[in-house]
């Protein structure tokens, strides 16, 4: 019988099972995919309060995710990073005068102890002037931060088991039901098609955009909409300048987007939004969408974008919840819970809406409800520890990464940051007593080493090459098509052999 059983390895259900176990709640957490694999792997990967909320007065929420970034950055200095947005002025929308205000805002609202302020910008001096047409003369740079999003997911699941929760991938929760005062929840092994049940005092449904096919199918609350669907698809080009900054554009039609350094070699664009029918898991980026981010980027930079241009894209869908808002853009960004049932029969929480940004706020929220019908174990913490790897000074990642390229000067220099990057003080863990890159074993390409691989399927829950090349590592970007069969060849005959 566990306290706790989550449905989603999603941003929210693995936050939501760090923050239980680490309070001393027994929990289990059944995903059936692979962790990262729905909305959480396809956001734009912004730690952000969300400039835009303002205009839609959300001004409970822009504070809320302020103050998230300096204590997600704290928590996960590896996979967290701050990065300046330029944003120029555009003479036909949005006036000076608002974009300073909400500016000023941003910088005030609350939570910004180390992220530098906004400053104003001459774009006909300043290196951000350079790639962009020359009707652009003024801009307002800002501060937000970056984040790997699956690898956020796949930490909080890391250190949610290492606190003693149990994480199921590949592993669908087909069934659940009240019974004696408990849920009995049937999941299936969807690599061998084998059900079995568990007992649990308390249900989290995280499914994110599947929450209300889950009530209808899982729990045979059919019809049920709490969620509007948005589709939101982003394009990847090699990059388009050589500063370290991001751009947010205003477009003509009241929508923001952003250009991205990306994977050092590219520059990530997007996003959309768009209502979206149909399986969240089958969403793909439309021609007209990738027509229309190239033709907003061609807007500002004197180099236009051409679909052609384009070497990967992905797509995601929002779970929003629904507020009856008439544009997709304009559906609010903020969760909502819902709880279901009494303590003495077993009680059900539902989840609708959410940021990465706020994942832990949401999280912690739950633990509320949860404290409620099952009794308060221990205080709220989870901002306090850091994420494995992350456990250094948060100004430190220079001096992180100088260290490790002292120890394996063997690493060029793409491999360092990146190891550095994704894995933080556990590299360590990965390169051992390494003294020639040959030391780690078979080498998969782009700095992929058999090491890192195994590090993957024994410490990251990695099954298959998509998950370690699309959400354990972006080395998709990298790998030859012969590459990519190799590794799946190596990750089937280990798993066969474990077996
Ligand atoms: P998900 O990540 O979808 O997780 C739900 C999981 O439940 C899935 O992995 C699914 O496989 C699993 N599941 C479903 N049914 C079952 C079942 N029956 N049994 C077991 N498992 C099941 N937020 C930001 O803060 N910053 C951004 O920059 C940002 N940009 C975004 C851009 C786009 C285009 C999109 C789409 C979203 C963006 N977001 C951003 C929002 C953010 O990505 C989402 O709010 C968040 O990832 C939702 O997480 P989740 O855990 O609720 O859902």
């Amino acid at each position: 019988m566990y306290d706790i059983a989550v449905i989603g390895g999603g941003i929210n259900g693995c936050g939501i099972a760090r923050d239980a176990a680490g309070r001393g709640y027994s929990v289990c957490l059944a995903e059936m995919s692979d962790l990262a694999s729905g909305t959480s792997s396809w956001s734009t990967k912004l730690i952000h309060g969300g400039l835009r909320y303002l205009e839609h007065y959300e001004f409970r929420l822009v504070r809320e995710s302020l103050e998230e970034r300096e204590v997600l950055w704290a928590m996960a200095p590896h996979i967290v990073r701050p990065l300046r947005f330029v944003l120029p002025h555009h003479a036909g929308l949005r006036p000076a005068w608002l974009l300073r205000l909400g500016l000023f805002l941003y910088d005030h609202l609350g939570g910004r102890k180390l992220l530098p302020p906004t400053r104003v910008l001459n774009l006909k001096t300043d290196a951000a002037g350079a790639p962009l047409k020359d009707d652009f003369r003024k801009g307002f740079e800002y501060s937000d931060c970056w984040v790997d999003d699956a690898r956020l997911v796949v930490l909080n699941a890391r250190d949610a088991a290492d606190r003693g929760a149990d994480i199921h991938t590949r592993t669908q929760v087909v069934k659940a039901v009240r019974e004696d005062g408990h849920w009995r929840v049937t999941l299936r092994d969807l690599r061998t098609g084998t059900e079995r049940d568990i007992e649990a005092r308390l249900l989290v449904n995280a499914a994110g955009p599947w929450v209300d096919k889950v009530l209808g199918n899982a729990f045979g609350q059919n019809g049920a909409r709490n969620v509007r669907l948005v589709q939101g698809s982003h394009i990847v080009v090699p990059k388009l300048y050589d500063h370290d900054r991001s751009y947010i554009f205003q477009n003509s039609d009241g929508r923001i987007f952003f250009t991205i350094p990306y994977e050092r070699d590219f520059t990530l664009i997007g996003t959309t939004d768009r209502d979206y029918e149909g399986d969240p898991a089958k969403v793909a980026i439309t021609p007209e969408e990738s027509a229309y981010l190239c033709a907003a980027t061609g807007e500002y930079f004197k180099k236009p974008v051409a679909v052609e241009d384009i070497v990967w894209t992905y797509s995601g869908v929002r779970p929003l919840f629904d507020d009856g808002a008439s544009k997709a853009q304009e559906a609010t960004r903020d969760y909502v819970l819902r709880e279901d049932g009494k303590p003495e029969d077993g009680v059900l929480v539902n989840i609708f809406g959410g940021k990465l940004t706020t994942y832990r706020r949401l999280a912690n929220s739950v633990l509320q409800k949860i404290e409620g019908a099952l009794g308060a174990k221990g205080p709220e913490w989870s901002g306090s520890k850091p994420l494995p790897g992350g456990d250094f000074p948060v100004l430190d990642f220079a001096g992180q990464l100088d260290a490790l390229k002292r120890r394996y000067p063997f690493l060029d220099d793409g491999t360092a940051l990146r190891l550095e990057r994704q894995y933080g003080t556990f590299a360590l863990e990965i390169l051992g007593n390494a003294k020639t890159f040959a030391d780690l074993g078979r080498d998969f390409g782009a700095g992929l080493s058999e090491a890192e691989v195994r590090y993957l399927m024994r410490r990251e829950w990695a099954v298959s090459a998509e998950d370690v090349l699309w959400r354990r590592s972006k080395l998709g970007l990298r790998l030859t098509v012969e590459q990519v069969e190799a590794l799946g060849d190596f990750m089937s005959d280990l798993m066969a052999s474990a077996a």
